[in-house]
């Protein structure tokens, strides 16, 4: 079932969901499935899958010379879905990416989903690889997340890249696009990156989903301008509980937002990172309450892999 509808039949109560990660390559499906396990009571009408696209690695070799490599650290994102949809029959939604793609790449992606009865999906574009300075698309691929919105919803329409098919299926994804309440790490601001979220929405997109944020005001501000802005589709917001020291340095950084002075410096004081992951539970309990008390449709939590904190979470919230 898609989303939308989900959301829909939920008639105002605020639903649970999460993502999750695949497990590095060599690691069994087992692992996914025990951290799914003690999730599934809250009943997540959906879960997400992430994707990790190639990396470049350079290998020293006996000359002196470098071999680069081409690596997958995370592959299996279809075949978790796949799993999930199977085992716990909830919706998996993957997020799929411009990045590494080319267009007639992501139309069989999309098929093979289609064919696996997934209706999810989430349209990224994906980050630039460590080796380069700036994102880039592949050279028949997509550029922005808008771009591979309107590709998913040509398909939607029965429109393949071969104008000479005839007679085609029409798919039925719906669409999650990405948002950002403390704005995308190189977006000029955040006027600027409503704008071309709203291209995504007019492309086709049926509900955002935001990276995390530590302060609720910065999530309500950023509903509050993005309504302004004519965007009617439900926003689901991102949370992830703080869970070590390091992240007081890592999440500014790699997510480009703000940590509030009072999480600091309560984090800052902390003994060890087991106080500090209680912490970052007992703040992520504030937050949602204060968002399911505000009407927010789901709450979707990223898990990392580990279920325990947002179980602790969950359990006080759902
Ligand atoms: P876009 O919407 O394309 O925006 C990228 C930037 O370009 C923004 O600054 C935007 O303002 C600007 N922009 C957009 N359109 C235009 C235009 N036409 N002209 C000029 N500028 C434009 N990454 C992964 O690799 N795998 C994942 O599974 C994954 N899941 C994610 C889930 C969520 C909920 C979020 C919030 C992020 C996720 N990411 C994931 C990270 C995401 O890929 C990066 O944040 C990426 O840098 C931007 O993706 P986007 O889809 O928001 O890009």
């Amino acid at each position: 079932m898609k989303v939308t509808q989900h959301i829909e039949n939920a008639k105002g109560k605020t639903l649970f969901s999460f993502e999750i990660l695949p497990p590095l390559k060599g690691q069994n499906i087992q692992s996914i499935f025990d951290g799914i396990d003690p999730l599934m009571e809250f009943n997540p009408p959906f879960i997400d899958v992430t994707y990790h696209r190639e990396e470049y690695e350079f290998k020293e070799l006996a000359n002196g010379l470098l071999q680069k490599k081409i690596v997958k650290k995370r592959p299996g994102t279809v075949g978790i879905c796949a799993g999930i949809q199977n085992r716990y029959n909830v919706d998996a939604i993957p997020h799929i990416l411009c990045g590494g793609f080319t267009k007639e790449d992501t139309e069989n992606l999309l098929i093979d989903l289609d064919f696996l009865g997934i209706d999810n999906v989430v349209a990224l574009r994906g980050d630039a690889l460590k080796t380069e300075t700036y994102f880039k698309p592949e050279k028949e691929g997509n550029e922005y997340a808008s771009d591979l919105v309107k590709q998913i919803s040509n398909l939607n329409e029965g429109v393949y890249l071969d104008e000479d098919l005839q007679n085609t299926a029409q798919t039925n994804f719906c669409i999650g696009v990405a948002a950002y309440p403390e704005k995308h790490m190189e977006a000029p601001s955040l006027d600027s990156d409503i704008h071309f979220l709203k291209q995504k929405i007019k492309n086709g997109a049926d509900y955002i989903i935001t990276q995390m944020f530590f302060d609720n005001k910065k999530f309500f501000d950023f509903v509050a301008k993005v309504r302004a802005a004519g965007i009617t589709v439900p926003i689901i917001p991102g949370l992830k509980p703080i869970a070590t020291k390091k992240q007081l340095n890592l999440i500014p950084h790699r997510f480009s937002l703000e940590m509030p002075d009072d999480l600091i410096m309560e984090v800052v004081k902390a003994k060890d990172n087991d106080a500090v992951r209680q912490i970052g539970i007992e703040w992520c309990i504030q937050q949602s309450k204060e968002l399911v008390a505000a009407g927010i449709p789901v709450l979707h939590y990223y898990s990392m892999g580990k279920s325990d904190n947002i179980k602790a979470i969950a359990s006080e919230v759902f």
